[in-house]
């Protein structure tokens, strides 16, 4: 998308497709060819445009955003709901800013750090998601919105033991993953509350998920809409192997780690110095 017009055109088809909201790849990713995770991919006047237009038809947006001006960019353009929020300086490392933080808790933008693998944060690592940042700068904590990409469904609730292990309470977790996550979709009042009035989903494990969040992976039943929804059956998500790690031996082409590509780039300019005249 390269205008306004182009941008605006997208927000409709998608309308007219049937789509619940809209979501906008506001930075580059990790996984994504051809895009460095700490690049904004968009103006926040073209942020503006997609946000105020969807708004306008009656949808949520979202944004997948890694790099920190990408994320400003959204704060700015009145984005609803950004997952990732790593935090990526332009150096590709994940740089924390409380003030940018405290913005988002002021305008109640409802933030995912939704890759499970990476909790609890490990120093100097390039896409630790800030959940635990952001809620001690008062910030609405959502659960899950962008898995799958990286890990396998099964890891959802493993994701959320790791919220609970990075410093969130348990109770914050569930309300995140339940009443908190409907309201960052569109769906407040509508789904995420036990309680008359609102759709008939629920999660029936063994155990109370209040006592340990264990008792989420010992599913009894689940109902959508007041029907018993068929499983099937997914293999246990096993940490261990979640996730390699990016290797440092890439080559300068390699495309599956930017970050370890803009090194090598910078390390080989530096020990090869060119006349400048
Ligand atoms: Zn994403």
């Amino acid at each position: 998308m390269d205008s306004v017009a182009a941008i605006r055109r997208q927000v409709r088809d998608h309308h007219k497709a049937g789509t619940d909201g809209i979501k906008v790849m506001a930075t580059g990713g990790f996984m994504s060819h051809a895009t460095a995770p700490w690049n904004a991919q968009f103006t926040t006047e073209e942020l503006r445009v997609l946000i105020d237009d969807a708004h306008r038809l009656g949808k949520h947006v979202a944004a997948h955003a890694h790099g920190t001006e990408g994320i400003r960019r959204l704060v700015d353009a009145g984005i609803d709901y950004i997952t990732h929020v790593t935090f990526v300086g332009p150096d590709g490392l994940t740089q924390f800013d409380p003030e940018l933080a405290d913005q988002i808790a002021e305008k109640g933008i409802f933030v995912d750090g939704c890759a499970p693998g990476s909790y609890p944060p490990v120093p100097n690592e390039t896409f630790t998601p800030r959940a635990a940042d952001l809620y001690r700068h008062g910030a609405r904590i959502v659960t899950g919105h962008d898995i799958g990409a990286v890990c396998p469904p099964s890891a959802y609730t493993f994701g959320l033991k790791q919220l609970e292990a990075s410093g969130l309470p348990r109770a914050e977790v569930l309300i995140a993953a339940t009443s908190r996550g409907a309201g960052a979709v569109g769906l407040a009042g509508v789904t995420g509350v036990l309680a008359a009035g609102y759709a008939a989903d629920l999660l029936v494990v063994n155990g109370d998920p209040l006592a340990s969040l264990d008792a989420l992976d010992d599913v009894v039943e689940v109902v959508i809409e007041g029907r018993t929804f068929e499983r099937e059956w997914l293999p246990r998500f096993d940490p261990a192997v979640r996730f390699s790690p990016p290797s440092a031996e890439v080559g300068l082409l390699a495309r599956r780690d930017p970050r370890a590509a803009l090194m090598e780039r910078r390390q080989r300019a530096a020990a090869h110095p060119y006349p400048r005249t």
